[in-house]
């Protein structure tokens, strides 16, 4: 039982510490730029040692260790809503595809099965299998490719631009399946996020805007990169849409919004939302916090991924014991007691905890609460104010949910 704030935090990278203050010091930092010159400049890739055009927010925002709200409020602070646009509204993309998939939860099991599937087809192939180790050991001979596979093993971070040039080479030049890069990716990435992520690949590949695929071309990257690279030869030229073998499904309704309970709760945290003192509790009374641990067992995240989880949920832990004045445990996941550890543990209070939206973190946890709830406990998953405006947007095109920023940000009350 972790129950104080003297436990030693857990390191992660220097260059992304994992903490809310980190992010909260680089939000305050990058404030200034996020308006005129953000627009005119986000898109230059200047190199690793180069950022100052982009927040590098997004390990922060993907765990919540600071919120979609709090970095547009901060925004607005100094900047009008036209000032900013394109800034809000690349917050906004994540918005849009954790609500886009928080709608067709089949998408994200198909893509884990197609995953699982081809890695075990790939242990067969042996020639698929040394192409895919070139190209995510930097071994291709494409000199931008290279480096930015070995970028991201080394820094668990990619400019945005970076990451579409990528992807497209994995797909159209390298000829390889777009899963097992997306795999690749959401395994490396510090902000790995099975929403921004898978969905980002689907869109490149033209599954998720239908008949539109993006096409890396040479004179492109050499612009972008402010010529760190010569000119590419041998890119593909055409970039052929993929189909899906199933139909999308259709949007299905979001899950009723739980309620607050006004008595003593347990609250989980999880590496899904790592900022549990913003959470709306109502009257509730927290007794007792627990952190879940091990969300990411199964995949094999690469040990920076979860050096910076598991740190950033100890740091977690510990400001909990402070806000809360209450006991803070830790349950390993994927451990076999987990789910009697949890109830032992809970002793029959109301489990409060932030909604798990689609991914691995939900996949982990749910059965485990389905479990208590089966024993006869009761669990409230509440969605924050800032999902539940946006969401109920995100079933068609981004631009249908970019339309209703401005109302949404007043809904909101972080617009006039
Ligand atoms: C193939 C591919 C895979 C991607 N995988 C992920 C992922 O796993 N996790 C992830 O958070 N983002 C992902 N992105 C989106 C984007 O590349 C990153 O969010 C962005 O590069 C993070 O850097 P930043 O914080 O400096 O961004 P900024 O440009 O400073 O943007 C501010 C914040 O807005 C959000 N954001 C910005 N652009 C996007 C975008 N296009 N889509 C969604 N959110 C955005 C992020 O939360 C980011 O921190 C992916 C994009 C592509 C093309």
């Amino acid at each position: 039982m972790q129950s104080n704030s003297e436990t030693p935090p857990l390191q992660a990278s220097d260059d992304w510490p994992a903490s809310r203050s980190e992010g909260m010091e680089r939000l305050a930092h990058f404030v200034a730029r996020a308006g005129r010159t953000y627009a005119a400049e986000r898109n230059f890739d200047l190199g690793p040692d180069r950022r100052a055009n982009v927040s590098v927010l997004s390990p922060y925002v993907r765990h919540r260790l600071v919120t979609e709200d709090e970095v547009v409020r901060a925004v607005l602070g100094t900047h009008s809503l036209s000032g900013a646009e394109k800034f809000i509204q690349e917050v906004c993309w994540r918005t849009y595809w954790k609500g886009w998939l928080q709608h067709r939860p089949g998408v994200w099991d198909r893509y884990v099965a197609e995953v699982a599937q081809l890695t075990a087809f790939a242990g067969s192939d042996r020639h698929l299998m040394d192409r895919l180790e070139r190209a995510k050991s930097g071994a291709t001979g494409i000199e931008c490719f290279d480096a930015w596979a070995n970028e991201l093993v080394a820094t668990g971070y990619l400019h945005n631009h970076a990451r579409m040039w990528f992807a497209s080479i994995w797909i159209y030049t390298l000829n390889l399946p777009w899963q097992l890069g997306a795999d690749f990716f959401l395994r490396h990435l510090l902000d790995g996020d099975a929403a921004s992520n898978t969905l980002s690949w689907r869109w490149v590949c033209g599954l998720q805007t239908p008949g539109k695929t993006y096409l890396a071309r040479a004179s492109n990257i050499q612009e972008y990169t402010g010529n760190r690279f010569a000119q590419a030869t041998g890119l593909a030229t055409a970039a052929p849409p993929a189909s899906d073998a199933v139909p999308l499904e259709r949007a299905k309704p979001l899950a009723p919004r739980g309620l607050q309970p006004e008595c003593e709760i347990a609250l989980l945290v999880t590496d899904d939302d790592l900022n549990p003192e913003s959470l709306d509790l109502g009257r509730a009374e927290v007794t007792i916090a627990i952190v879940l641990r091990g969300t990411d067992a199964a995949p094999g995240y690469a040990a920076n991924v979860a050096t910076f989880r598991a740190a950033a949920l100890d740091a977690c832990g510990q400001r909990m014991a402070r806000h809360f004045g209450c006991p803070v445990a830790a349950i390993d996941v994927s451990a076999a007691d987990a789910a009697h550890r949890l109830t032992q543990l809970t002793r029959g209070l109301p489990i409060v905890v932030a909604q798990m939206p689609v991914g691995p973190t939900r996949t982990a946890v749910q059965p485990l609460l389905d479990a208590l709830v089966i024993g006869g406990g009761t669990v409230h998953q509440l969605r924050r104010d800032w999902d539940h405006a946006f969401w109920p947007h995100a079933t068609k095109g981004f631009f249908h949910l970019k339309d209703k920023i401005p109302s949404v940000l007043r809904e909101l009350g972080l617009q006039a």
